[in-house]
């Protein structure tokens, strides 16, 4: 197995950030990806809260990203990392699924998380044939067709305003009467004449033959549950933080995101953390970076150290 002196798991934001701060200071450092390189950032449309460039595309970003990371000398590696485990020697093992893996000085873990699925009749069976957690994704199948969505934080009204370019009508589906988004989000999404909300509602089936044709839906004041047309479901009702791999032996909160320090470090040592998979207030593009840069930086302290012990 190749020794790597920093393993990062994840090529989202914040491992992106964690490379480019480790490949500058020398380190021999890989980058393990299972998905495509930029994480969730990739699939979201436009960053408005970006500093600096107000309006870039999560993908550009993403792709500036990675080559930075790559200048600096990291290597990307695809691959679904399985477990993770420190040996009597201090080192890691970084196990892949569909492969031998990969041994370790130190690791950044930087999984974020994936989108949480509402658990009703017909979700499973209707993903790609309707129902889709990514608009930017998927909206562009869903030209002047009329589109669900479920969900009422920022994700959710970011999502269906993006599906306005596309749809003919989206129905916004929460199951509360207040949302969680942001006030410039929501004064966006009442201005748009193709959205429509659904308030103290929730999706009881996702019904169809081959593509969904209809959603049962609940009223929670009355119990009433409705039948209505739609082509399509996009579902963002959270996001469920990936901590299979470090589960049996990092220490992590009744939701399941992982305790760090200021200086992202776990219990432990040599086992830091970043970006939407920390315990955190607020969980964007600019966090993220902020904990890569904390974490590369920390590591690159504790790598120098173990030379010196
Ligand atoms: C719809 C939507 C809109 C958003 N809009 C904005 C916005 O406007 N501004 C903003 O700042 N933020 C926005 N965000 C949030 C932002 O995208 C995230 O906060 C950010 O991407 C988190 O970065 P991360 O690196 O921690 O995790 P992620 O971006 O989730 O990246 C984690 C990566 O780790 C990989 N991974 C996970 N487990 C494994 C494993 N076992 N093996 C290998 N690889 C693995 C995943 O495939 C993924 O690529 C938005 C998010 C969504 C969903």
């Amino acid at each position: 197995m190749t020794l790597y002196d920093v393993a990062i798991v994840g090529a989202g934001p914040a491992g992106l950030t964690a490379g480019i701060y480790t490949g500058r200071s020398l380190l021999k450092t890989v980058i393990i990806e299972k998905g495509p390189a930029g994480g969730l950032m990739a699939l979201t449309d436009k960053l408005d809260n970006w500093p600096g460039l107000p309006g870039v595309e999560g993908g550009e970003l993403s792709e500036i990203m990675l080559k930075q990371a790559e200048s600096f000398g990291c290597e990307l590696k695809i691959g679904d990392v399985a477990e993770i485990n420190k040996d009597a020697d201090g080192f890691f093992t970084v196990a892949l699924s569909h492969d031998e893996g990969i041994r370790a000085k130190a690791v950044i873990y930087a999984s974020g998380s994936t989108p949480r699925k509402i658990g009703v009749k017909g979700e499973m069976e209707f993903i790609g044939r309707g129902v889709s957690y990514c608009a930017v994704c998927d909206a562009a199948f869903y030209r002047n067709l009329r589109v669900a969505v479920v969900g009422g934080g920022d994700s959710a009204i970011k999502e269906a305003l993006y599906l306005t370019k596309f749809a003919k009508e989206v129905v916004i589906i929460h199951r509360r009467q207040g949302f969680r988004a942001e006030k410039i989000t929501m004064e966006e999404a009442h201005k748009n004449e193709k959205i429509s909300f659904m308030t103290d509602a929730i999706v009881e089936e996702i019904a169809g033959t081959q593509f969904v044709e209809k959603l049962q839906i609940k009223n929670v004041k009355t119990n009433e549950v409705t039948e209505h047309p739609f082509d399509g479901a996009f579902i963002f009702v959270g996001y469920d933080p990936q901590v299979e791999p470090i589960k049996h032996f990092v220490t992590l909160t009744e939701q399941n995101f992982i305790v760090a320090d200021s200086h992202m470090k776990t219990n432990i040592e040599g086992l830091f953390a970043a970006g939407d998979i920390v315990d955190k207030l607020i969980r964007q593009v600019a966090t993220a970076v902020g904990d890569g840069a904390t974490a590369g930086t920390a590591t690159e302290h504790y790598i120098a150290a173990l030379g010196q012990s």
